[in-house]
């Protein structure tokens, strides 16, 4: 089973994702995480996306197209994955089609998590707490740069997800346990 967790930053992506590897064997591909590793064991990919990130931006699709396709070869993926934070843009979305379709894969599932835009300053200011700062994107400037980037290229996503009857949305203002209920309802 192969499935993206769609929504805003903040929205619980990953917090369900990690779940979700728990419960039922997929593996979990967050492009945010592998960024992070990258910048974390100083690459040159690190180094150049460090700047990007803490502006709030986006990373060039060929980087991050590259790095699901190198990783979504490794034999763990073969029982599914969850992608969380990917695709972003029309083009990784086209992409990602491809890559599965070239493997005999199917996209089962796009699950949006909605949540108001108002919570996502308050859970991110919790995150930044929770986590003593670890992300230096966690703050409300950085924030409003990844929403409005969001909004502009990561939403059209919901209409192609949707014209390919693929789309579910989950009410992301409850609690995690009751989120995790809705997607569990979905995923059956
Ligand atoms: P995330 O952990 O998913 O919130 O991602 C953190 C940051 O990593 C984003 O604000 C982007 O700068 C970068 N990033 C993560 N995933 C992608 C992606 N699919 N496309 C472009 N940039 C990404």
């Amino acid at each position: 089973m192969n499935i993206i967790l769609f929504g805003a930053p903040g929205a619980g992506k990953g917090t369900q994702a990690e779940r979700l590897v728990a419960s039922r064997g997929l593996v979990q591909l967050s492009t945010g995480d592998m960024l992070r590793v990258a910048i974390a064991a100083g690459t040159e990919l690190g180094l150049r996306a460090k700047d990007i990130m803490d502006r709030g931006e986006l990373v060039s699709d060929d980087i991050i197209v590259g790095m699901i396709a190198a990783r979504i070869d490794d034999d763990d993926c073969a029982n599914g994955v969850i992608l969380d934070g990917f695709p972003r843009t029309v083009a990784q979305a086209n992409a990602l089609d491809e890559m599965l379709a070239s493997k005999g894969l199917t996209l089962d599932c796009v699950i949006e998590i909605k949540v108001d835009e108002a919570a996502l300053f308050a859970r991110i200011e919790n995150r930044a707490a929770e986590t003593g700062g670890a992300r230096s994107d966690d703050n409300a400037d950085t924030l409003r740069k990844r929403l409005a980037v969001y909004h502009e290229n990561t939403a059209p996503l919901l209409p192609y997800y949707a014209e390919k009857r693929v789309l579910q949305t989950v009410d992301g203002m409850n609690s995690i346990d009751d989120v995790a209920s809705q997607i569990d309802r979905i995923l059956g």
